[in-house]
């Protein structure tokens, strides 16, 4: 690979061949079995079969008086019918005996119901008076008793596999006795990030030099896609230690924030493909022209440019769908769209994606002016972006969009 440093991108490739190529190479990495506790919002990776009736046993579904419906037949206000009160039975503590004729069991939701009994009449209808229940309700067999496999079947396949779990999922994995339950492994992510100029996040901007804001919005973005930090580390553009950090074992995926262009101090391009490939560098898209995509053995390694309107939209079009993609999720953008007409023309070139910020405002996408990519206040006041394709000179004002919304809440400071 030749040194480009200086030199510029001789040419730059499609955002629809670079998302093809991340496509094909991102599939779900393996299952792992993860902990019934912890199952909550990762993806299952197998089919998952009940091994028991849940309940287990016939219960009680309301508060009252377990006994043989046919017994009850013909009570009413004006016929209270009298039965012997021999016990009660609770949640986990049965009544311990098999119920007779005549006789009934004062039992409350969720208790067994007792062998001998099929029927609650509930505790509204009834009355106790010296030792026996007065009912004034008829029920026939199985009133307000919960049958055994009534909510899950032993045999059923309950979820299935690639599903992402809801919390009522995973608790629904525990009531059926899962322990342990098979995932989809999370990938794993280091952050690199680039640039002599950089404070650490925490600090206070000072003289020349600039707080590093990309390593705060990629971790983020990273938990949101289901994806799992393993470390972050802000280095100077020094190519030994971007190397050393390019070398670095265990990762899936390593996000390289900075440095990514043709500039004298732009290392890792040149180190990626030393150390494997550069399939992709230089994409015709703005912002984030200078951005870059390689391999070293499996790690997939994605050049972010350091400017962080490019990182950001850097890591939606590229980073974030392959994560989401290795971690068995939906490649598709994860939060809301809406559509609606542009209150403003847009003006692109045919040949370049554009990724332009608009602000939602009386029911139409309003661009926002500042739009260089190092106006990270652009994407603060932005509701979404807009996707101007490749095969478009721009958009007339009137166009219906669809928005791309950067979240799913009902934002404090968004205009609507
Ligand atoms: P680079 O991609 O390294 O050429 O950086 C482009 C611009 O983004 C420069 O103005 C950098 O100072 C700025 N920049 C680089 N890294 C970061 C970062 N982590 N946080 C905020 N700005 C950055
Ligand atoms: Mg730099």
């Amino acid at each position: 690979m030749r040194d480009v440093r200086m030199r510029g991108f001789a040419e730059r490739a499609d955002v629809e061949d670079v998302e093809r190529l991340l496509e094909r190479i991102a599939q779900p990495l393996p299952a792992e079995s993860v902990p019934v506790l912890e199952c909550a919002g990762r993806v299952l990776a197998a089919d998952v079969f009940a091994a028991v009736d849940v309940p287990g046993f016939a219960r009680a579904a309301m508060d009252g008086y377990a006994l043989r419906g046919e017994e009850t037949f013909g009570a009413s206000p004006y016929n209270r019918l009298s039965f012997e009160l021999c016990g009660e039975a609770l949640p986990g503590r049965p009544f311990p005996e098999r119920l007779g004729s005549g006789q009934a069991v004062r039992i409350m939701t969720g208790a067994p119901v007792p062998e001998g009994a099929d029927a609650v009449v509930m505790a509204e209808f009834c009355e106790e008076l010296d030792g026996r229940v007065l009912v004034s309700e008829a029920v026939g067999p199985q009133k307000n008793v919960g049958a055994v496999g009534e909510d899950i079947r032993r045999g059923d396949a309950v979820l299935r596999g690639g599903r992402w779990l809801r919390p009522q999922d995973a608790g629904l994995l525990a009531s059926m006795g899962c322990a342990e339950v098979p995932c989809v492994r999370r990938p794993r992510v280091r952050l690199v990030i680039t640039g002599d100029e950089l404070l650490p996040a925490g600090s206070l901007p000072e003289g020349y030099r600039i707080v590093d804001s990309n390593s705060v919005m990629l971790r983020a973005l990273v938990a949101r896609d289901g994806a799992e930090l393993l470390s972050f580390e802000v280095l100077p553009d020094d190519p030994e230690e971007i190397r050393a950090a390019l070398e670095c074992e265990g990762a899936d995926v390593v996000l390289v924030s900075g440095g990514s262009s043709v500039g004298q101090e732009d290392h890792a391009p040149r180190l990626v493909a030393e150390l494997g490939s550069l399939d992709v560098h230089g994409v015709a898209m703005r912002p984030s022209s200078p951005a870059g995509f390689g391999r070293i053995g499996e790690r997939l390694i994605f050049l972010l440019p350091g400017n962080p309107v490019s990182c950001l939209c850097a890591y939606e079009f590229f980073a974030g769908p392959t994560l989401r993609a290795l971690g068995g999720r939906s490649r598709r953008w994860p939060h809301r769209r809406v559509r609606v007409p542009l209150a403003h023309k847009i003006v692109s070139v045919i040949g370049r994606t554009d990724y332009v910020r608009v602000a939602i405002d009386g029911g139409r996408a309003v661009p926002i002016a500042t739009s260089g990519a190092s106006i990270l206040s652009s994407t603060v006041r932005a509701s979404g972006a807009v996707i101007v394709p490749r095969g478009l000179e721009g958009m007339p004002e009137g166009t219906e969009v669809e928005v791309l919304l950067y979240d799913d809440e009902i934002n404090v400071g968004d205009v609507s």
